[in-house]
């Protein structure tokens, strides 16, 4: 079978553009889409993620804000710089670059932003919106995950859908996406009794769990849609995926690669969230 390769770079520089386009709109109707962006803290990738965010925020249009916050800053601190933001009528975003430092709650600073503000979708009022089917803001990967398989027109309707992880940001809002869709979802995780076997059943797979190519190409079943949501490094130091990419091809029927596959639609998604926040704002 031949194996195609989902091009998630393609897709997500389409969603750009696509975004600068509203965010003209919103400007010309006196809307300045704006992003706070919070980074607490040295963590050397998290830099380099929230560079790149700044940067594709540029590129779209989206004014960010950046507040870059010594390690040793107080939680108190995060929440009262979360408050202001809130009230910031400049800004329609706020994101806050995880893992915060040890010494914070995550999940009480998360839920300290506005939810109408919060373009991470991890509010749990975004996530129970998501569950009961309310508008809400989706979690970016899996809402990235989601547009591939539009783009690549995948057919999801009585399909058996396969997710190995079960993670608030994406495991769980991925399966339910996908039930949204009408496909039948069986969630995996670390205790799954024979692994394997669900796998094998899947017509899409998705895999969120951070154990490089835990995934090959006999465990398939031909003709399978892989998602492959993992960002590891392999013995060599190279990005690699949760899937082992080459023994998938010739099986599977479509495969996103790490890179170049999700990893792009995860800021793609968050540009999409700050977009949608601030054209919440025009209509109120
Ligand atoms: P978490 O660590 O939060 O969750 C991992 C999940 O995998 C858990 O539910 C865990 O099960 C399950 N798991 C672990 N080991 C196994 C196993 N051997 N068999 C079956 N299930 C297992 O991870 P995230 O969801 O945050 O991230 C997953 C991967 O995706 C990581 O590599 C991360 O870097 C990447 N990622 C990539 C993004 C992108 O933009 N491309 C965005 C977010 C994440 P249990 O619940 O039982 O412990």
């Amino acid at each position: 079978m031949e194996t195609r390769i989902i091009n998630g770079t393609l897709i997500s520089n389409q969603i750009k553009d696509e975004l600068k386009v509203k965010v003209k709109q919103l400007q010309d109707s006196g809307i300045m889409p704006g992003l706070a962006v919070v980074l607490v803290g040295d963590n050397s990738a998290s830099k380099v993620y929230v560079g790149n965010k700044k940067k594709v925020c540029e590129y779209v249009g989206i004014k960010s804000f950046s507040y870059e916050l010594p390690e040793q800053t107080s939680e108190a601190h995060l929440l009262e710089l979360i408050d202001v933001l809130n009230q910031d009528t400049e800004i329609h975003g706020i994101l806050i670059q995880l893992p915060l430092p040890h010494h914070m709650d995550e999940q009480k600073v998360i839920a300290a932003i506005d939810p109408c503000k919060d373009v991470d979708g991890f509010h749990t009022a975004n996530a129970g919106a998501l569950l009961v089917g309310a508008p809400g803001f989706v979690s970016c990967t899996p809402a990235g995950i989601m547009e591939l398989l539009k783009r690549y027109q995948v057919d999801l309707v009585g399909k058996k859908c396969v997710v190995v992880g079960r993670s608030n940001i994406v495991g769980k809002p991925i399966s339910l996406l996908l039930l949204r869709e009408h496909a039948t979802v069986t969630m995996c995780h670390s205790k799954t009794k024979n692994l394997q076997e669900e796998v094998k059943q899947a017509d899409v797979l998705v895999v969120a769990v951070g154990v490089a190519k835990m995934i090959t190409g006999n465990m398939l079943k031909e003709g399978v849609v892989v998602i492959d949501v993992g960002m590891n490094r392999d013995e060599n130091g190279n990005l690699c995926g949760d899937v082992d990419f080459v023994s998938c091809e010739g099986i599977a029927s479509l495969i996103t690669p790490v890179p170049r596959g999700v990893g792009p639609m995860t800021i793609a998604m968050l540009m999409h969230n700050c977009v949608q926040a601030a054209a919440m704002r025009k209509e109120k």
